[in-house]
């Protein structure tokens, strides 16, 4: 028998509409260089709608895919709901990516009009000649700045704005239409498409959002740090008007310094952002005496934070840390740690390393290499599993990857333990343990362990071939202060089995980032294959 309820399909447009309606008034900054826009919910939803009219008049609608290739501000925020509201695809290319695979995302997704703003024009001008697709360029910019461009058939965005009816309605579309196109960030190999439906991508802001997750109210105040072209912006631009949410999108800048200002004019109280940003901040907010205004939390994801990190922000500044877990095909989080207020210091502390629990929506288990299901005793490794809601099924346009197991589990390439309670560890990408004498050493655990040294500033570990023990861990070090390798290393022993410790240590001014500012563990191995550092 079915249940009598209404059929309500959940959409990205409905989201929207549901802030215009209930925080209309509630701000979203926008700072883009000398552009410093403030508007609100009502007036978002009303360019959206615009915008949504005029793309409608020119022929998109459900079905047409276009691209994105700009960084986080209100008109990038527009296209999130006027795009996908037709029915329409956005694909979010990452300008930080190497041009080969912005070329490949582009190409690859196949597409006729991409919208650039004023930051990423002169990219797009050196790649349009060799852009297979697109023959129309929307320019993101003010009207009163619209730049020279010997881009084709370059339009002014504020144009369609201007063109656009406010009152346009949204069509009701199927749910599981898909609305927009993120690729992984090619961490580990070529980019792959992960295609989010209205369904998963509602219902993972709701789950992430809400109070196991980051907690958020019309409380609170996010800076859009993560790039919206990452892991939807890690959901950002849904919980704004989900949850009534002031949003602050900072335009290319992410300098710790101006971060740094827009937080405590922000009146921002949570930020998120992968590791290496909330390291550079603390240490910003250390040196100069600078506590971050209202940011009581941080929200930390993409890669494994560095457990000192946690302790100096709880310590020094009463900012507690939400750790989660995700990936491109998980449309954002799927598990995150939550620490009662109640626990004390050392028990929260402990819930907020590991990556956390499941959310509802969102399972997960471990499987040995056959596939069969490992335990959940919280020291069996194994491969990391996940399905849900927000889950990709399959790649796109890639039918010949298998996504899943034939049970329907996402194969994610990491390896985790999951204890009796159901929380994850993440004991390191598949690719990046170090297989040492048939045992395995985390590159993860290592590095954490060497930035407990208060000289250490960041550390990267891989694995290099030896004879003997197949490979052995090489550490990387970025120091901070005066430290030798021998005090490393003893701190190490105090930390790490002994046959985990490093066979060298190398001292270095920096270490490579990627594209969405993890560290890039493949360009270390290049570097070494190519003599450019050596252990
Ligand atoms: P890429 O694989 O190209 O980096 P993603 O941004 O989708 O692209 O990365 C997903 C991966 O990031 C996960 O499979 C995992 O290895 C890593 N990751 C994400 N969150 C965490 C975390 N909290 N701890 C450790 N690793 C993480």
């Amino acid at each position: 028998m079915l249940g009598l309820n209404q059929d309500y399909p959940l959409l990205l447009s409905s989201v929207l509409e549901h802030g215009a309606a209930g925080f209309g008034d509630v701000a979203v900054v926008s700072v883009n260089r000398e552009e410093h826009v403030r508007l609100d919910y009502a007036t978002l939803a009303a360019r959206a709608r615009r915008l949504a009219s005029s793309l409608r008049r020119l022929g998109f609608g459900p079905d047409t895919m276009v691209g994105s290739l700009a960084w986080n501000t209100h008109r990038h925020l527009e296209l999130f709901y006027g795009v996908t509201g037709l029915g329409a695809v956005l694909h979010t290319a990452n300008p930080r990516l190497p041009p080969a695979q912005i070329l490949y995302t582009i190409d690859f997704s196949g597409y006729r009009t991409l919208f650039i703003d004023t930051d990423t024009i002169e990219l797009a001008e050196s790649l349009a000649p060799r852009l297979r697709t697109v023959e129309q360029y929307i320019v993101m910019a003010p009207r009163d700045a619209m730049p020279a461009t010997s881009l084709p058939n370059a339009v002014s965005y504020e144009d369609l704005i201007d063109m656009g009816d406010p009152a346009f309605s949204w069509p009701v579309l199927d749910e599981r239409t898909a609305c927009l196109l993120c690729f992984t960030s090619g961490t580990t190999g070529a980019p792959k498409g992960a295609l989010y439906n209205h369904r998963g991508t509602v219902l993972n802001a709701m789950s992430t959002g809400a109070g196991n997750g980051w907690g958020l109210s019309a409380d609170d105040a996010i800076l859009a740090i993560p790039g919206f072209f990452h892991c939807n912006g890690w959901a950002i631009p849904f919980f704004g008007p989900m949850y009534g949410a002031k949003l602050v999108l900072p335009g290319r800048r992410a300098d710790t310094e101006w971060l740094h200002r827009l937080i405590v004019e922000g009146g921002i109280t949570v930020g998120p952002g992968v590791p290496t940003i909330w390291l550079s901040m603390l240490e910003y907010c250390q040196e100069n005496r600078l506590p971050p205004g209202r940011m009581n939390r941080i929200f930390s994801g993409g890669t494994a934070p560095p457990m000192a990190m946690i302790e100096a922000w709880l310590r020094d500044f009463g900012v507690r840390t939400i750790h989660g877990w995700g990936m491109t095909e998980t449309t954002s989080g799927a598990t995150m740690s939550f620490a009662p207020r109640a626990l004390p210091e050392q028990a929260a502390l402990t819930v907020m390393r590991s990556p956390g629990k499941p959310l509802f929506g969102a399972e997960i288990r471990i499987a040995d290499d056959n596939g069969a299901v490992l335990p959940r005793d919280g020291t069996t490794p194994g491969n990391l599993q996940v399905r849900g809601a927000w889950s990709a099924a399959s790649y796109f346009r890639r039918p010949e990857i298998q996504a899943t197991t034939e049970d329907g589990w996402m194969h994610t390439g990491d390896v985790a333990t999951i204890d009796p309670g159901n929380t994850l560890r993440i004991v390191d990408r598949a690719k990046d343990v170090i297989k040492s004498g048939g045992e395995w050493i985390s590159s993860q655990a290592l590095e954490d362990a060497a930035c407990r040294h208060p000289a250490i500033a960041e550390a990267a570990v891989v694995a290099i071939p030896h004879p003997k023990w197949q490979e052995r861990p090489f550490l990387f070090a970025v120091a901070r202060a005066a430290i030798t390798e021998a005090e490393l290393q003893a701190h190490l022993a105090d930390l790490v089995p002994k046959w985990w410790l490093p066979d060298a240590i190398r001292f270095v001014d920096s270490l490579p980032h990627g594209p969405t500012g993890k560290l890039a563990k493949n360009t270390i191995r290049e570097w070494i294959d190519q003599g450019k550092l050596t252990p």
